[in-house]
């Protein structure tokens, strides 16, 4: 826990968020903007602030993070037909929150390069 990161409160629920799963290690909510029909985040319960920060220890739980992605996409019936994962690492990626998270995007087809 971080006590300044925005994702950390949503995590222990101090800020609100529309929440889709929890477990032990992963929590993932609705994206307050969505850019697609569907736009989740799912971010680990331990504060990592950039993908440059996760230690080995980290493997599991961002295994666990991607597979709670395809979970979820399983479950809104985009799975098969496609969607779209992204980490945003650091300022040229236009990371936001300092605190590591998932985007799961579907609903809808995504064009490559993104921009
Ligand atoms: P990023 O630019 O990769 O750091 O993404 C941050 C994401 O967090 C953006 O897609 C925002 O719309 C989203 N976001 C910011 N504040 C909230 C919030 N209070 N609840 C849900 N999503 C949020
Ligand atoms: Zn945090």
């Amino acid at each position: 826990m971080s006590k300044d990161c925005l994702f950390c409160k949503i995590i222990e629920g101090t800020i609100p968020s529309r929440k889709v799963l929890e477990d032990e290690h992963v929590f993932a909510f609705e994206d307050i903007s969505p850019q697609a029909p569907t736009h989740i985040l799912i971010v680990p319960r331990r504060h990592v602030a950039t993908t440059n920060d996760l230690d080995p220890a980290d493997d599991a739980i961002v295994g666990k993070m991607v597979r709670a992605a395809a979970r979820i996409a399983a479950e809104r019936g985009f799975a098969d037909k496609g969607y779209r994962l992204v980490f945003n690492c650091n300022m040229a990626a236009g990371q936001a929150v300092y605190h590591i998270h998932l985007h799961l995007l579907g609903g809808r087809t995504f064009t490559w390069p993104p921009g």
